[in-house]
């Protein structure tokens, strides 16, 4: 599985969970399971996105399964959503694609093709917030398009805040877990390494480094093949380039990016605090507050130009693990 973690190196992210197979005609389908047995909300709303219309939340079906399916008794929604509903994920209450806190009317229509699955509604309406707060309705757009992703927060990620694991074989729609509560630069980082994964219109560093083709999916086996110190440039550049582009879409975050503990010689927040004046041009003395919060085209020309004169950009993130090993 390939996937970047967020803040700490050393984390154990359990996001993922078992798969059962289920045989229906010449077909096997591999779903996923909780420990119950049951598929979890964010494994059917990837299903939805990956083959499902979006159209059917507004549709309402004659019928309407529990929340709560085992693979076998959802087997018929699982090969063609549009034959029923599940309770809660396509149904007209959906809560998971529930839109109306979202104001801008531009960017409602992107929003509505991202689940987010949480425990707490006043969670998803933040995080749907903290979306638009971020992003131009064009890049949301981009985002959403090809199947978009699909964003689930738990209570305890282990020692990292997020994950973001890319489209690749066995996983058609991205997956986000963050932690409940994390603050905007957690969630924004995960969408972040989204963006670089699946927008064809970033060039150079902008994009990542994973070889995946144009929609964003990682093409495994030319992965596998690369050298060890091949992929840990690819994740070293990955993360960096995405701490970076993080901060200067957010305001001052109360929690930097684990990665700034690496900097040497200053403290992380120093660093952080120095490196949000940097990428967005503005002069040290102005207050942290003040510094501008960049969207779209500023946000990617900042990155651009600022990039490599952050503390970042010149530390080295994986040097201790690699020592480790
Ligand atoms: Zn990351």
């Amino acid at each position: 599985m390939i996937f970047s973690k967020t803040k700490n190196k050393n984390g154990n992210i359990d996001g993922m969970s078992k798969t059962v197979s289920v045989r229906h005609g010449a077909k096997t389908y591999r779903i996923p399971v909780d420990e119950r047995g049951i598929v979890p909300s964010w494994a059917l709303a990837q299903r939805f996105q990956e083959i499902g219309y979006i159209r059917d939340l507004d549709e309402e079906s004659s019928v309407v399964l529990p929340a709560e399916c085992t693979p076998k008794e959802l087997i018929e929604w699982w090969i063609d959503p549009s034959k029923c509903d599940i309770m809660g994920l396509d149904t007209m209450d959906s809560r998971i694609y529930d839109v109306s806190g979202v104001k801008e009317p531009s960017k409602k229509a992107a929003q509505r093709k991202i689940a987010i699955v949480t425990a707490d509604p006043n969670e998803q309406k933040r995080i749907r917030r903290v979306l638009s707060e971020s992003f131009t309705a064009e890049e949301l757009n981009t985002m959403a398009s090809n199947g978009s992703f699909v964003i689930r927060t738990v209570p305890n990620c282990g020692d990292a805040t997020g994950c973001y694991y890319r489209r690749q074989n066995g996983m058609e729609i991205p997956l986000i877990v963050i932690e409940n509560n994390t603050t905007p630069d957690g969630i924004v980082h995960e969408v972040v390494h989204h963006a670089r994964a699946v927008d064809s219109s970033r060039k150079g560093k902008m994009k990542t480094a994973y070889p995946s083709d144009k929609k964003g999916k990682v093409r495994t086996r030319i992965y596998s093949s690369l050298s060890r110190k091949k992929k840990e440039k690819i994740l070293e550049d990955e993360e960096k380039l995405t701490v970076a582009e993080t901060i200067v879409r957010t305001g001052t975050d109360p929690n930097q990016s684990g990665y700034y503990d690496t900097v040497k010689n200053k403290s992380s927040r120093t660093a952080y605090l120095e490196d949000r004046h940097i990428i967005t041009d503005t002069p040290p003395m102005l207050p942290d507050s003040a510094v501008p919060r960049l969207k779209g085209k500023a946000a990617i020309r900042a990155v651009q130009k600022g990039y490599d004169f952050t503390n970042i950009a010149r530390t080295e993130i994986l040097s201790r693990d690699v020592k480790k090993r």
